[in-house]
């Protein structure tokens, strides 16, 4: 079943930047998509229309049968406890522990509010628990996150995007700050998240090489625009 679907959606920045030229794609239940391109070719725009971090100029972004251009601001909010998202930069709260970090990402409280364990429900804690746990995170549970080496903060963002029980996972260029064993390690766990808990993940990347290995489809975005869209073997006989 298709979980999203962008129809002929630009994107304009200002008078000048088309970001976005008449995207329009589909992204089944559970698959793991890679959006490819260059720096520039507009796939942080693609991602952040999805959860509306950026309003589309004009189209359609439908996600579970919904227009999400059109959701009030109690609806955005709903939607986007649905669809997790990490980031390059992490986006972690760094003076917070891993444990802070990972329920705040569950209750959606702001920073300042955060601190004082005692907040959460003892299944919250069990459940953050168990999903930091299975990203390797057992040991690091209440260190500060300015503690952590790259790899572990992005573990830490994946654990924050899935105490939300999301059904859709956006990652924008996980793995560009990280070496390349840190780098597999995340790319296996969303692979992981994928294939076993079922969960549509929609990756960027910039390396086609990963994106060969590790996605079910790719999509390629170049200036603004879709250029290929289809299985990664179909890519290599192409090239
Ligand atoms: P990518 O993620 O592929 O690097 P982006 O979506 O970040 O691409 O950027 C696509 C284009 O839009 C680029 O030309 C970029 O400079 C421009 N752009 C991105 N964000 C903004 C913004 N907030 N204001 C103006 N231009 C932007
Ligand atoms: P990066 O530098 O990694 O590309 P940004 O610094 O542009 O990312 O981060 C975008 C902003 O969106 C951050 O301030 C982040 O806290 C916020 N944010 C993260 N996840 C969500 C979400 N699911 N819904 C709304 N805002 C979010």
């Amino acid at each position: 079943a298709t979980l999203l679907e962008f129809r002929d959606v630009s994107k304009r920045y200002g008078n000048d930047t088309l970001a976005l030229s008449h995207v329009s794609f589909s992204v089944n239940e559970g698959e793991l998509v890679s959006i490819i391109g260059p720096s520039g070719a507009g796939k942080s725009t693609l991602l952040r229309c999805i959860n509306r971090l950026i309003e589309a100029t004009s189209g359609e972004v439908i996600f579970d049968k919904t227009n999400v251009q059109q959701l009030s601001k109690g609806k955005l909010r709903a939607l986007r406890t649905k669809i997790g998202m990490i980031f390059q930069s992490y986006n972690l709260v760094d003076r917070l522990s891993v444990f802070e970090n990972v329920l705040h990402g569950r209750l959606g409280y702001k920073p300042a509010f955060v601190g004082a364990l005692g907040l959460y429900h003892e299944s919250e804690k069990k459940q953050a628990l168990e999903i930091l746990k299975s990203l390797g995170l057992e040991d690091q549970v209440y260190k500060r996150c300015d503690q952590l080496s790259g790899g572990q903060k992005q573990r830490v963002g994946i654990a924050r995007a899935l105490v939300q029980e999301p059904r859709m996972l956006l990652a924008d260029e996980p793995i560009a700050s990280l070496d390349p064993s840190s780098s597999k390690t995340i790319m296996d766990h969303l692979r992981h998240i994928s294939t076993s808990l079922g969960i549509t993940v929609l990756v960027n990347l910039h390396q086609l090489d990963i994106a060969l290995n590790y996605a079910d489809r790719i999509i390629g975005v170049s200036q603004g625009k879709v250029v290929f869209d289809g299985l990664p073997s179909e890519l290599t006989d192409e090239t």
